[in-house]
C-alpha cells in the first residue's frame, strides 16, 4: 500500500496531512493498522471539525450520517461505503475488504485535492449553490437526478443528498448560468399537493369512476342502431334493442364498429374514457386535461460555475442578482408566510392585496431572438419598472425562475396597472416582439402557490 503516501502539495499544506475520518458502524480488527497508518481518526461530528472522509462500515446508517455531514458543514467530505450495499451518494463502494478500504482512501486523497483547488465555502447565502457546485467538481461529474419513489417530488440528485431545496438551488444556477440544463424527464403532478406520485387511470367521463369494463359497439344495418354488444343479447342470440329483430350475420345484418366503455358504476357509454390521476400521497384526483407537469434536468457545470468554486462566491445572476438587491427581497419561504397571511386576513376581512407572477423562462424565450444582449436589457427593463414601482410595504422573491411580486393592500385592478406599465416599457425599449408573459395569480390558486413555494 505505498501508493497512500500521501505527497500532494495540496494535501501536505492541510495540517499533517492524515485524512481525517470519521468511521462508522463496526470497526474490523483487520482494518486497524491501515487506519493508524494512514489517517487521523475522529471519535463524532463536531461543526468545526473539517472531515476529509465519512467511512460507512457495516451496521452504519448512511442518511444519519449524511444529515450529520450537512448539520457540520462537511458535505464535501468523501462518503465510503464499504457496507456492501451502494448507497448513490457514495464516492467509493465495496466489500468491508482492506483492498477495498485502500482504494477508498486513495480516492478521499483525490477528492481532499481537488476541495484544497477550491476556495472554502462561506457561511452565507451562497453556501448551498457553492456546496452544489464544489460536489460536482470536485468529483468531476454532472449532478445526475434519479428517479426516486421515496421522495414526493419523484426525483431526486443523489450527489447533493443532504442539501435542501436541490430542484429551487438548481434552477436558480441555471439560470444564472452556473449550470447547463440537460432534459431528463417530464413528470405529472398532483393538482392537490404537488406530488409527482400520481397514477394515470382511465376513467368514466360522467362520473369519474375506473370500474370501467370494454364492450364491442354493435351497428345494427336495418335501422342503424348502434350500442354495446351487451344490450343486443338476449338468449345467446342477438337481437336489436330498438326494432327486435334478430341480427345473424356479421357484415350482412350489423357489424362492429369499434369497442366502448362501459362505466360499471353509473352505466354511461362512452366512446373515449378520460384520464385521470390518482395521487398516492393525498389521494385526490386530477383530471387529465387539468394536470400540470413539471420537467425534470440533468445539470453540467459551466465556466461560470468553475470560476465562482476558485473565488468562493456566487456571481450577480441575472434578474435574481439585480432583485436582491432591493428592500423587499425576501426569500421565497418568508414571502410565502406572508402571503398566507394577507390571504387568510383576505378572506376574513375582504382586504385586498395582489400577487404577481411573471415568468422569466417564457418571457425570456420569447424574446431569444433578440440574442444574450437582447436578454440583459429586458432584464434590465424589468428591475428597473419593478424597482420603481415597489413600495416600502411591498416584497419580492424569485421561485423556479419566476418573479413573484407580492403587494398587500393592492387591488387586483390597481395591480393590472402595473402589468400595463411594466408591458409598455419593455415594448418601448425591445420593440413589440419582445413580450413579458406576466400574470396576477387567481386568488383561488393563492394556497397552492404558497404550498409550493414555501417547500
Ligand atoms: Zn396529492
Ligand atoms: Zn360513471
Ligand atoms: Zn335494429
Amino acid at each position: 500500500m505505498d501508493d497512500l503516501t500521501l505527497t500532494d502539495s495540496n494535501v501536505a499544506s492541510q495540517g499533517n496531512g492524515c485524512i481525517r475520518l470519521i468511521p462508522l458502524g463496526e470497526l474490523p480488527a483487520r482494518f486497524c493498522e491501515m487506519l493508524a497508518q494512514e489517517v487521523e481518526l475522529v471519535e463524532e461530528f463536531r461543526p468545526s471539525k473539517v472531515l476529509d472522509a465519512v467511512l460507512l462500515l457495516p451496521g452504519a446508517n448512511a442518511e444519519q450520517a449524511i444529515a450529520e455531514m450537512a448539520r457540520t458543514g462537511n458535505l464535501l467530505a468523501a462518503l465510503l461505503d464499504l457496507t456492501g450495499g451502494n448507497h448513490p451518494r457514495a464516492d467509493h463502494a465495496g466489500q468491508a475488504t482492506l483492498d477495498s478500504l485502500a482504494r477508498g482512501l486513495e480516492m478521499a486523497v483525490r477528492i481532499r485535492t481537488a476541495i484544497g483547488r477550491l476556495a472554502p465555502i462561506p457561511a452565507n447565502d451562497d453556501a448551498g449553490g457553492l456546496t452544489a457546485i464544489a460536489l460536482a467538481l470536485t468529483r468531476d461529474r454532472s449532478i445526475e437526478p434519479r428517479l426516486n419513489s421515496t421522495v414526493a417530488d419523484f426525483v431526486s440528485y443523489p450527489l447533493l443528498a443532504g442539501l435542501k431545496d436541490q430542484r429551487s438551488l438548481l434552477e436558480g444556477l441555471a439560470g444564472a448560468k452556473l449550470l447547463k440544463r440537460r432534459f431528463f424527464e417530464r413528470l405529472h403532478v398532483c393538482g392537490e399537493c404537488q406530488s409527482a406520485r400520481a397514477v394515470p387511470r382511465e376513467v368514466c367521463p360522467q362520473c369519474g369512476s375506473s370500474d370501467l369494463s370494454e364492450d364491442t359497439l354493435v351497428h345494427h344495418y336495418k335501422c342503424g342502431y348502434q350500442a354495446p354488444k351487451s344490450t343486443f343479447v338476449t338468449n345467446d342470440r342477438l337481437a336489436c334493442p330498438k326494432c327486435d329483430r334478430q341480427l345473424r350475420h356479421y357484415g350482412v345484418d350489423y357489424d362492429t364498429p369499434g369497442s366502448v366503455r362501459v362505466c360499471q358504476t353509473c352505466s354511461a357509454i362512452s366512446a373515449e374514457p378520460e384520464i385521470s390521476f390518482l395521487c398516492i400521497d393525498c389521494s385526490a384526483m386530477t383530471r387529465g386535461i387539468d394536470v400540470r407537469t413539471r420537467d425534470w434536468f440533468c445539470y453540467d457545470l459551466t465556466p461560470l460555475a468553475e470560476t465562482a468554486a476558485a473565488e468562493g462566491r456566487l456571481p450577480g445572476t441575472g434578474v435574481e442578482g439585480l432583485l436582491n438587491g432591493l428592500p423587499g427581497w425576501r426569500t421565497p419561504r418568508d414571502l410565502a408566510l406572508m402571503i398566507d397571511l394577507a390571504h387568510r386576513i383576505g378572506v376574513r376581512y375582504g382586504r385586498p392585496y395582489a400577487v404577481l407572477e411573471i415568468d422569466l423562462s417564457a418571457t425570456e424565450s420569447g424574446v431569444a431572438a433578440l440574442g444574450e444582449v437582447g436578454i440583459a436589457k429586458l432584464q434590465r427593463v424589468m428591475v428597473d419598472v419593478i424597482s420603481e414601482t415597489v413600495r416600502d410595504s411591498d416584497f419580492l422573491a424569485t421561485f423556479d425562475r419566476k418573479i413573484l411580486l407580492f403587494l398587500p393592500e393592492t387591488s387586483h385592478e390597481n395591480c393590472h396597472f402595473l402589468l400595463n406599465r411594466l408591458r409598455a416599457r419593455v415594448t418601448k425599449t425591445l420593440g413589440d416582439r419582445a413580450q413579458i408573459s406576466a400574470r396576477i395569480v387567481p386568488e383561488a390558486e393563492i394556497p397552492i402557490l404558497v404550498q409550493q413555494i414555501s417547500k
